[in-house]
């Protein structure tokens, strides 16, 4: 059996402050660079990739797994046409270049889903369509999504299997791309497609809702589990979608795909009529930034169990688009005179002038705030230097790579600030002790993060406080000016 393995991966932000180019794709913090070809499976088989769950899964049969390019860019704006362009013709070449060379009996891709080029709104639809023309109609293509996708029908049509994540956190990316795997597998043993069955939800739920370790989206994954088994159904693809990309297949959606059309039909239903039914459990979201602050320094300062308070700065997550910089709660955290660490500021200009000070020194500088034009004017003592180079340890991310460029952690005040050049979600314990935090022991951490920083800090957490300060990842994004979703999406649950 021979198959080949590609992947692309970005999660968009229609009103992210900046677009992602090529340059973000050969440069990504978190995760490994854009890479083609023989090196490709060596450089993902260590990471928490979904490709690298696939590779667990084929190469342990023998199959002749075939590389072609695998790329991944931090969320923030829509990519590029030209990165688009770029990425997905190499992609493309290398399957042409692997069809000629010989009979090719699937394709595997990792995606994220949630992508948006300037070009095409749906990029993931358009990647499919590319990839069906060029292998026919006959050649089984499996993809592994992350649950933050945004599935459109022509996803749906073009794919013979969309296997979305179950968690968020993303604690199972491997064991999804291990599924599309196996999917591809049984699907190019069966000789034949799976009936399919797509269905859209009509309602968004908030990033800070969306999280499977608490309910009602626990509930939800739960519900997933049963009714697919009930039915019998290959696979029941659930995506909660990204609610920040202003094209109509934009939102929560089903893909099922069953041994008959009446029970991928069954199971599609059943699932949205689930979801239709709870919509008022999804209604919720952050407290402003200056109340969360004063109750993490009163919780903080109580008797009882250890841990730091974790402030999670949702409308700057670096994960949904944010750029990582602005200053609003860092503001708050210095006006309350809070004893808190704030993981991270993306800065690399101010992280170059602490770099260039030293350790010991004092500098003034505006720190953050270079995506929206409101830096924090500070005094900074530097504490520590580092290169930005660590490997992530927590459940999410275990073995990648972090390259953050220059590095620093600051104190102004009673407030410590690591103060990076290339943003990354504040998901890992490791971002901290690289640099001599020891997060357990601090009494206050505010983090760039909506969701997936729970996988690491919610058990050492005394309390989690969600806050909203500016930012573009709007806990309620429905006061954003969309123009182009489809008519009677409500934009928040019950909205
Ligand atoms: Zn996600």
């Amino acid at each position: 059996m021979r198959i080949a393995i590609g992947g692309f991966l970005h999660e968009s932000h229609s009103f992210a402050p900046r677009p992602t180019t090529w340059e973000e794709f050969r440069n990504p913090g978190g995760f490994p660079g854009f890479v083609r070809g023989a090196a490709m499976f060596d450089t993902l088989r260590p990471t928490s990739a979904p490709a690298a769950g696939a590779l667990s899964v084929a190469e342990p049969r023998g199959i002749d797994v075939v590389p072609l390019c695998w790329c991944f860019a931090n969320p923030a704006g829509p990519v590029t046409e030209e990165a688009f362009e770029r990425i997905s013709a190499c992609l493309v070449a290398d399957l042409a270049t692997a069809l000629d060379a010989g009979k090719l009996d699937g394709v595997y891709l990792d995606l994220h889903g949630a992508m948006v080029a300037e070009h095409f709104p749906d990029a993931e639809g358009e990647l499919l369509r590319r990839v069906r023309a060029v292998v026919g109609p006959d050649v089984p293509v499996t993809a592994s999504l992350d649950p933050h996708g945004n599935m459109t029908a022509l996803m749906a049509e073009k794919a013979d299997a969309l296997v979305p994540f179950r968690t968020y956190p993303h604690v199972d990316m491997k064991a999804a791309g291990a599924r599309a795997m196996e999917l591809l597998i049984g699907r190019i043993e069966r000789g034949a497609p799976w009936s399919r069955a797509f269905r859209e939800i009509d309602y968004w739920t908030p990033l800070t809702m969306q999280c499977t370790m608490v309910s009602p989206m626990s509930d939800v994954l739960a519900e997933r589990a049963r009714i697919a088994q009930n039915n019998g159904v290959v696979e029941l693809a659930f995506c909660f979608g990204f609610p920040y990309a202003d094209f109509e297949g934009c939102g929560m959606a089903i893909a099922c795909y069953g041994e008959n059309q009446a029970a991928a039909d069954a199971a599609a239903d059943a699932l949205k009529s689930y979801l239709d039914a709870h919509e008022a459990d999804f209604a919720g979201g952050a407290i402003p930034a200056a109340e969360g602050v004063a109750r993490a320094i009163a919780v903080a300062g109580q008797e009882g169990p250890v841990g730091p308070v974790v402030l999670a700065d949702t409308q700057d997550n670096p994960g949904g688009g944010g750029h990582g910089d602005t200053t609003g709660l860092l503001a708050e955290l210095i006006r309350q005179g809070a004893p808190a660490t704030l993981g991270i500021i993306n800065d690399a200009e101010s992280a170059g002038a602490f770099h260039q000070a030293g350790e010991g020194a004092e500098v003034a500088v505006k720190l953050g705030g270079k995506s929206d034009g409101v830096p924090a004017e500070v005094q900074a003592r530097v504490l520590r230097l580092t290169d930005g180079c660590f490997t992530c340890t927590g459940p999410m991310s275990a073995g990648n790579p972090a390259d953050l460029g220059p590095t620093a952690l600051i104190a102004i005040g009673p407030v410590k600030v690591i103060v990076v050049s290339r943003k990354m979600q504040a998901h890992d314990q490791a971002l901290f002790r690289h640099i001599g935090i020891e997060p357990a022991e601090e009494s206050i951490l505010a983090l760039k993060s909506s969701v997936h920083f729970r996988a690491d800090f919610q058990p050492i957490a005394r309390e989690v406080i969600v806050v909203a300060a500016p930012g573009p990842v709007l806990a309620d994004p429905s006061s954003l000016p969309f123009a182009h979703l489809r008519p009677g999406l409500r934009t928040r649950p019950l909205g």
